[in-house]
């Protein structure tokens, strides 16, 4: 039998659990349930097989900016796919939807980030940035340079060394990672882990771990420090405001590469193009993925520094993947970043939509459940808590209580994620007016039910 968008739903269902072993799942407890079947999109909107019409509030997997259903994307696909599908980068040849998105990327990155190497997935680009930091200090004269300092709750991806630079326990332990040479320090959670401390104070004294760790490694075995901007997978983690400048003090005082991941932050989820523009950053190196085609074609890359591009220049750097550069990807992420600036996309989320989600999302912080809201431009979270004053978890079962107000809303058409017991959005950054009042009634209807 042929397998159509006619189906029975319950039908794609059994052959979807019974052949397709999904990302992130209990696959058996997704062959209980049935997954959700996805048909179509549109603006915010999902559709399912049943037509019921769901507001995805996480843009995917926080990279759909402009929104589903973009024809002006698929027409550059295709006729992209006609001219030239596929041809590589390697060994000396090049093609126009490279040469223009990479040029592109150099105008939109802050200082001198100028020079891009591109992958598949922003956990490909991490790949790259690991062994990228250790050629460059292999060619600086300073092999010994090699260990990676990263974060507990940081996301960079599922490959070995994605996840190794990640700080996510749970992956940490199948598999055997993190791989040698990758060191985890504290995050910068005041609201989990700050206790009596104020925000500033604790900012402050989180990112001196950095300094410790590099003084106990000694700062000639560090190569680098690599984190988001805002920890998204993480629970959109923000940090105090004294957290980033001692950061970049340290880095600078100690001649450690600054790896900035964008893969969220960036083309325009805070409100600037990168994160690190919003929170003054100034990396040596970019991770960019997701909202560089908004999704439509998987493509990321790293951004390098012009030092870090000429010292890398002196030797053959003996890295890349089939995929890098991909001349349709290159074609779609190039319309994107022409539709995020001519429709005035990130200034929007500046300067008009962004603060009227902002105010009404920090407003659900009265709500009985909530014991802090957050959002930096379009990237929000709540805490729930049973106790607001002492900020406590839910500890006998941390993640049920975010678990179950994420299946009320998905039960109530709204996609809102949860990790632990934080509730996390990521819309489109082409969100409107009204359909942030429907994704607050929805979050709130949800928080009401899980009370
Ligand atoms: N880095 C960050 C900050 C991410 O959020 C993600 C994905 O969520 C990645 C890296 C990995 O990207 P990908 O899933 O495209 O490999």
């Amino acid at each position: 039998e042929m397998i159509t968008n006619q189906m029975p739903t319950a039908e794609l269902q059994a052959l979807d659990a019974a052949h397709h072993v999904h990302p992130f799942t209990n696959q058996d407890e997704l062959t209980s349930k049935g997954a959700r079947v996805i048909m179509r999109a549109k603006g915010v909107s999902l559709f399912d097989s049943e037509g019921v019409e769901i507001l995805d509030a996480m843009a995917g997997l926080w990279c759909v900016n402009i929104g589903y259903g973009r024809g002006e994307l698929a027409d550059v696909a295709a006729r992209q796919m006609r001219e030239l599908p596929y041809y590589n980068t390697f060994f000396q040849t090049t093609h126009v939807p490279v040469i223009a998105l990479s040029a592109k990327l150099a105008e939109l990155a802050p200082g001198d980030l100028n020079h891009v190497f591109f992958g598949g997935s922003g956990s490909e680009a991490n790949d790259t940035n690991l062994r990228l930091v250790r050629t460059y200090w292999a060619e600086k004269g300073k092999p010994e340079k090699k260990v990676v300092i990263s974060r507990k709750n940081a996301y960079h991806g599922s490959t070995m060394a994605g996840a190794s630079l990640g700080g996510m326990s749970g992956m940490h332990a199948q598999g055997g990672l993190p791989i040698p040479d990758v060191h985890h320090i504290d995050e910068p959670n005041w609201y989990a882990e700050g206790g009596d401390m104020s925000p500033d104070e604790f900012g402050l004294q989180r990112a001196q771990e950095l300094e410790k760790a590099i003084l106990e490694f000694g700062e000639d075995r560090v190569a680098a420090f690599i984190a988001e901007p805002i920890q998204g997978a993480g629970g959109v983690i923000v940090a105090p405001d004294t957290y980033w400048p001692e950061i970049q003090r340290i880095c600078d005082k100690y001649e450690i590469l600054l790896i900035v991941d964008e893969v969220i932050c960036g083309f325009g989820r805070t409100g600037n193009w990168f994160g690190s523009q919003t929170l003054n950053i100034r990396p040596d190196i970019m991770t960019i993925a997701k909202g560089l085609s908004s999704g439509y074609a998987p493509i990321a890359a790293s951004i390098l520094s012009d030092e870090v591009a000429a010292v890398i220049g002196g030797t053959e750097f003996n890295h890349g993947y089939t995929y890098s550069g991909h001349p349709v990807a290159a074609a779609v992420a190039l319309e994107n970043l022409r539709i995020l600036e001519e429709e005035k996309i990130v200034e929007t989320v500046r300067e008009d939509t962004g603060p009227y989600l902002q105010k009404k999302w920090k407003a659900l912080a009265d709500h009985p459940l909530v014991g802090e809201a957050k959002i930096v431009g379009m990237m929000g979270s709540i805490a729930l808590t049973p106790n607001k004053e002492t900020r406590a978890a839910f500890k006998a079962d941390v993640g049920t209580i975010g678990f179950k107000c994420r299946e009320h809303c998905f039960a109530n058409n709204l996609i809102m994620r949860h990790v632990g017991d934080r509730m996390v959005i990521s819309p489109p950054l082409v969100i409107t007016k009204d359909e942030i009042d429907t994704l607050i009634e929805r979050a709130t209807k949800a928080l009401d039910l899980t009370l």
